[in-house]
């Protein structure tokens, strides 16, 4: 029976509610009278039940549309103003004994080279993403418990916060590893993690036992438990995710929310971050033989009413989305984005030669650090490398108060443009320089608070002096 307060999957992913949500939105999709209240309801800024937003994701009514992809920009607007927070992926390990079909690194697959980077390799390419100006990273590895145990994940990061290069430093480190146990989830959370990032994958569960047919992962109660666990593990910031192209978007979109409606319920606080990737060609995958891919519409509406339905919640889009994609959806809810990627492991330091390519997906944005950090500004946007929050203690419930008390807003700003600073400062090409320096101009007015804008004033002049690390 569905229940949000229940520990059980089955029970706060429950399918039948979600058919009943599927067949309710069907049913509702041209009732204006209903759309209405829900748009009314959803300008109140405090989210939307999976019922509703399910409704408003199948709602074709063209002026109805238009009217949720304003609302979403305007709330996007509202919590995140213009600042997009970067980051990148550094692949640990491909090493995996799972056989999910969607994905290269499956245990069958016996020609893509395994890689697992030693600890030297790490720092290489850790000083190769500190050159480029990252601060904030997402660990990938495999699941593999003889080659990537958690000791090694552990001190993975250890070495990883430990490399300070030049001006550089590694400030926030998320972790994308497979469903562990709570005491694992605890050595994570003293290791000093980020936010736990985890995809589902698909909440269709019978397509999931099929879609992981072997290893591990294909217990589908205990995959999708493992927030649960990350959260009894002192994991207060964890982020959800579904591989868009596995299974009806439409219930994935329900299932999503109904996890999220599940956190909050039982954590009182949601997830802090929900990415939205599609499959993409790798080694030997292929996405058409997937039947459920999605077009870019139906794509930015999904971003658009995520975006809606929890507003507090971040958003990721990553590398697999090209320039046009990524812009179109930057501006309907995504607050992160991925620069310069490799989805190889190594790769950063040196490049890798592609006949002996450990990718785990194309990439469909190649453009370096420097070239979408431009670019984003070009757009008027604030490129920002601040990972404030959790060092400051500001996690879970304590961070959500923040954000849904809007007091967030006097962090993020002044902290987006420090951190700009010392990109400009350290890192970036004399063009970006130009269009940074005047954009940070632009916006210290926008802080409302004029003793922040004097902070924030000195502060950048300690930043040309050779100073780092401020925030608030
Ligand atoms: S998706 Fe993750 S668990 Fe599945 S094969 Fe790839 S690396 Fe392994
Ligand atoms: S202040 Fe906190 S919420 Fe704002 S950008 Fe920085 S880390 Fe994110």
């Amino acid at each position: 029976m569905y229940d949000p307060r229940s520990k059980c999957a089955d029970d706060f992913i429950n399918h039948e509610e979600i058919m009943e949500t599927l067949e309710y939105a069907e049913k509702n999709k041209h009732n204006r009278e209903l759309i209405d209240q829900i748009l009314d309801k959803a300008r109140l800024r405090k989210g939307l039940s999976h019922r509703e937003a399910a409704v408003l994701l199948d709602c074709d009514l063209e002026d109805k549309n238009q009217e949720i992809y304003a609302l979403a920009e305007q709330i996007k607007k509202d919590f995140y103003g213009n600042r997009i927070v970067l980051f990148a992926p550094l692949y640990l390990s491909n090493y995996c004994v799972n056989g999910c079909v969607y994905c290269p690194y499956h245990a069958k697959n016996k020609h893509i080279p395994r890689k697992k980077l030693t600890q030297e390799e790490i720092r290489q390419e850790v000083i190769a993403l500190q050159d480029m100006g990252h601060k904030r990273l997402a660990l990938e590895t495999g699941e593999d418990p003889v080659n990537n145990p958690i000791e090694y994940v552990l001190e993975s990061i250890k070495t990883i916060y430990s490399i300070k290069h030049k001006n550089g430093a590694i400030r926030r480190v998320n972790v994308n590893i497979a469903a562990t146990t709570v005491e694992n989830y605890r050595k994570l959370k003293e290791a000093g993690i980020g936010t736990y990032i985890l995809f589902q994958e698909t909440y269709h569960k019978e397509s999931y036992l099929k879609l992981h047919p072997t290893g591990p992962k294909h217990d589908y109660n205990y995959h999708t438990e493992a927030m649960d666990r990350a959260m009894e593990g002192g994991i207060d910031d964890v982020g959800c995710g579904v591989l868009f192209g596995l299974e009806m978007y439409r219930y994935e979109f329900a299932g999503l929310l109904m996890h999220a409606e599940h956190l909050e319920a039982v954590y009182g606080v949601g997830p802090h971050t929900i990415s939205v990737p599609r499959v993409k060609r790798a080694d030997d995958i292929d996405p058409d033989t997937f039947d459920n891919g999605i077009d870019d519409d139906t794509f930015a509406k999904i971003v658009a009413c995520i975006r809606i339905a929890v507003p507090y919640t971040g958003m990721i889009i990553s590398t697999r989305e090209n320039q046009k994609c990524r812009e179109r959806v930057l501006h309907l809810g995504i607050s992160q984005i991925s620069g310069g990627s490799r989805t190889s492991v190594g790769g950063y330091a040196e490049p890798e030669p592609e006949e002996e390519s450990s990718e785990q997906f194309e990439v469909s944005d190649n453009r370096t650090l420097d070239e979408v950090v431009n670019w984003l500004m070009g757009m008027g946007y604030v490129p920002s490398f601040c990972t404030a929050c959790y060092r400051e203690g500001r996690t879970g419930d304590r961070f959500m108060s923040l954000c849904k008390s809007g007091q967030i807003q006097n962090c993020c700003l002044p902290n987006a443009l420090m951190t700009l600073k010392e990109y400009l400062m350290d890192y970036a090409s004399p063009d970006t320089v130009e269009k940074g320096l005047k954009l940070i101009q632009e916006q210290i007015k926008e802080i409302p608070r004029e003793r922040t804008r004097e902070i924030v004033q000195e502060r950048l002049i300690e930043i040309e002096k050779g100073n780092r690390d401020f925030r608030f």
